[in-house]
């Protein structure tokens, strides 16, 4: 497989779906992974565009049936990358880009690492992020609540990761981003780097 892997993480209303979708027009071509979760629509929100929504049933077949990349019951839903078009994605050369939380992070490193740059995404502060989260009036105060409570387990897991993003301002904090999109189509897998050498060394003169 060709084709690159950026992680996003970091704590819901970070604001992770703003800068993608500010980035867009300037990291190249991308596949965005659409996820599945039993999470309930936001308003909005659309099937097939934020994620595909299922039910907690539909979820539980398609992990018997091997279909997820990786999955991870995240603030009590379940929340899983789909393989197949991953993998058409990268056989195509694409960057692929996950929005998925520490745990889908960590599966994808275990079996993908070679691919994979990646970057958490935090406000400057857990009251900033509380404020996002209020102000953004998507949840109500109980799921605000529970999400305020992972993030502060989340920014724990900082250290795993190969770059930070503050997202204090939003300008700033998408410039960075389209800097590391770019750089991460430039990271080579193992295969490609033997196969780098091999070519390398049979061009002597
Ligand atoms: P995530 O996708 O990480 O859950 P969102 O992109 O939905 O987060 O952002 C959460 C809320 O915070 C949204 O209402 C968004 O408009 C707002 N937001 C994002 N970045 C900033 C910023 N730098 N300053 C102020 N508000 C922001
Ligand atoms: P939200 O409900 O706010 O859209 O997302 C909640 C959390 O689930 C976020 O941290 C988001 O990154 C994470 N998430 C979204 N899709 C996936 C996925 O496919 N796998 C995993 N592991 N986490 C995901």
């Amino acid at each position: 497989m060709g084709g690159a892997i950026l992680v996003l993480s970091g704590p819901s209303g970070a604001g992770k779906s703003t800068i993608i979708h500010k980035s867009e027009t300037y990291i190249g071509e991308y596949y965005f992974s659409i996820s599945t979760t039993t999470r309930l629509p936001r308003e909005g929100e659309e099937n097939g565009v934020d994620y595909y929504f299922v039910s907690k049933e539909e979820f539980e077949e398609d992990i018997k049936a091997g279909q997820f990349l990786e999955y991870a019951t995240v603030h009590g839903n379940y929340y899983g990358t789909s393989l197949k078009p991953v993998a058409k994605a990268l056989s195509e050369n694409k960057l692929v880009i996950f929005d998925i939380d520490i745990q889908g992070h960590r599966l994808v490193e275990a079996k993908m690492g070679d691919l994979v740059t990646s970057a958490f995404i935090t406000p400057p502060t857990l009251a900033e992020l509380k404020r996002r989260l209020y102000s953004r009036s998507t949840d109500d105060k109980s799921i605000i609540e529970k999400r305020v409570e992972n993030a502060k387990n989340e920014i724990k897991a900082i250290n795993e990761f190969d770059f930070v993003i503050i997202n204090d301002d939003i300008d700033k904090a998408t410039e960075e981003f389209i800097t590391i999109a770019n750089a991460s189509r430039l990271k080579l897998s193992e295969k490609e780097l033997k196969n780098l050498i091999v070519h390398w060394q049979n061009n002597p003169s």
